[in-house]
Formats: structure tokens, C-alpha cells, sequence
């Protein structure tokens, strides 16, 4: 289930956004202000983080100005919420390197819009949509993985890792990306689980002629390519 990080002290609002974010099936994590969210994210990397601008403590702009220059949370994609709707602001929030922007009061229809797009952009994995690769297809809503009409037998964990790789193709991932943006733990998972599920995904794809598409990068980690004649 994807995971949402809601960083916002006003209860009323943190709340509603809670109710419309569960009811679309997310799972919400409340953080009152700079300090809570900061552990939450050293705990588990959300797959958005909805962050107000204006906390007690740190302020929202300095949390994803902090967020966007760090290695593991460069890429984790942040809505800024604010009651400010100057221009001026508005272009700060977006140079701190939050990817969108929603002025307060805003409709939870529009919030929602924005919260599906800003995943499809930066974390399609976090939404239901099917994704479909060199024959193989993946659909998150049923959770089938199927090739050429078969179906794949899948455990839990290679689905979510194979539903990553679908939605993250041709690039290389690190063990400790994966279990940062596959299992939610980078600290208590040891690396070589990562191993053990990549050689079982490679078992369950190999049924439909498709395990090669899971290449080990030497030293970096693992990609999953879609050029299946160079990769056979
Ligand atoms: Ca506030």
C-alpha cells in the first residue's frame, strides 16, 4: 500500500486529509511538525509527503530544501500546502524543490488530482495503474502478473519488487534503494535480502521466458530491462 506522510499542525486540515487520502486507499501518516516528520522519513521514505509551509519549528520550505539535498531523499516527492498564495512564494516553494503547490483553502478533489499526478510523475509505483513491459504485465488492482495470456505465480515481495522495476525500467537500483522504496526499511532488512528475492523473482519469471529482463549490475545493483533480445 502506498504511504503518504501528511506534515501539517493544524489538526482540522491534517484530518481531512487524512479521511480523503485512506478513502482512496493510501495509508496516512500524521507529523505535527518538522521534528516528527524528519524521524518518520529517517524511518520509512513515504511515497509522497504532503508538507504544510508554515510548522511550528522548522518550516516546511526548509524541510524540503533539506530533503531535496540528500542522496536518499532527493528524488521523494513533496505537494507543498500553504495559506500563502503570493507568486513570489509560490516560486520559492517550487525552488526548494517541491514538485507541486496547493494554496489553502484548496477542494479535496483538486488535492487528490494532484496527489495522482505528482505519483504518476515521480512514483507510478504508488499508484493502481497496470504497467506493461516486453510482453509482461503487471496489474497492481488485481494483482496478477501475467505474460502473453499466462499467468505468474508470485509471492508478495517479488510483486512489489517487480511492480518497482516495471515502473522504474532501465535504471540501476542499489540494495538500499530497494529496501527503501520496496520493503520501507533501509536500516533493519540486511542487503543480501535483496538478493535472495531478485533470485526468486528470476525463478517465478523464468516460466515465461522473462527472468532475464532482471539484470545484476556488478558492483551497483539491479535494473530491469526491457531489451529482452540483448539481455537473452
Ligand atoms: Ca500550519
Amino acid at each position: 500500500m502506498s504511504r503518504v506522510l501528511v506534515v501539517e499542525d493544524e489538526a482540522a486540515i491534517a484530518e481531512l486529509i487524512t479521511l480523503n487520502l485512506r478513502h482512496a486507499g493510501f495509508e496516512v501518516v500524521v507529523a505535527p511538525d518538522g521534528e516528527v516528520a524528519q524521524n518518520e522519513v529517517d524511518r520509512v521514505l513515504p511515497d509522497l509527503v504532503l508538507l504544510d509551509w508554515m510548522l511550528p519549528g522548522a518550516s516546511g520550505l526548509s524541510l524540503a530544501k533539506r530533503w531535496r539535498g540528500q542522496q536518499r531523499t532527493k528524488d521523494l516527492p513533496v505537494i507543498m500546502l500553504t495559506a500563502r498564495a503570493e507568486e513570489t512564494d509560490k516560486v520559492a516553494g517550487l525552488d526548494a524543490g517541491a514538485d507541486d503547490y496547493l494554496t489553502k483553502p484548496f477542494s479535496t478533489q483538486e488535492l487528490m488530482a494532484r496527489v495522482r499526478a505528482v505519483l504518476r510523475r515521480k512514483a507510478p509505483q504508488a499508484l493502481d495503474s497496470a504497467v506493461e513491459i516486453a510482453g509482461l504485465r503487471l496489474d497492481p488492482a488485481t494483482r496478477r502478473v501475467s505474460c502473453e495470456e499466462q499467468d505468474v505465480k508470485i509471492g508478495p515481495t517479488e510483486f512489489k519488487l517487480l511492480h518497482f522495476f516495471m515502473t522504474h525500467p532501465e535504471r540501476v537500483h542499489s540494495r538500499a534503494q530497494l529496501l527503501d522504496r520496496v520493503w520501507g526499511d533501509h536500516v533493519f532488512i540486511e542487503e543480501r535480502t535483496v538478493d535472495v528475492h531478485v533470485k526468486r523473482l528470476r525463478e517465478a519469471l523464468s516460466g515465461v521466458q522473462r527472468s532475464q529482463m532482471i539484470e545484476t549490475v556488478r558492483g551497483a545493483g539491479y535494473r530491469l530491462t526491457q531489451q529482452l533480445a540483448n539481455a537473452a
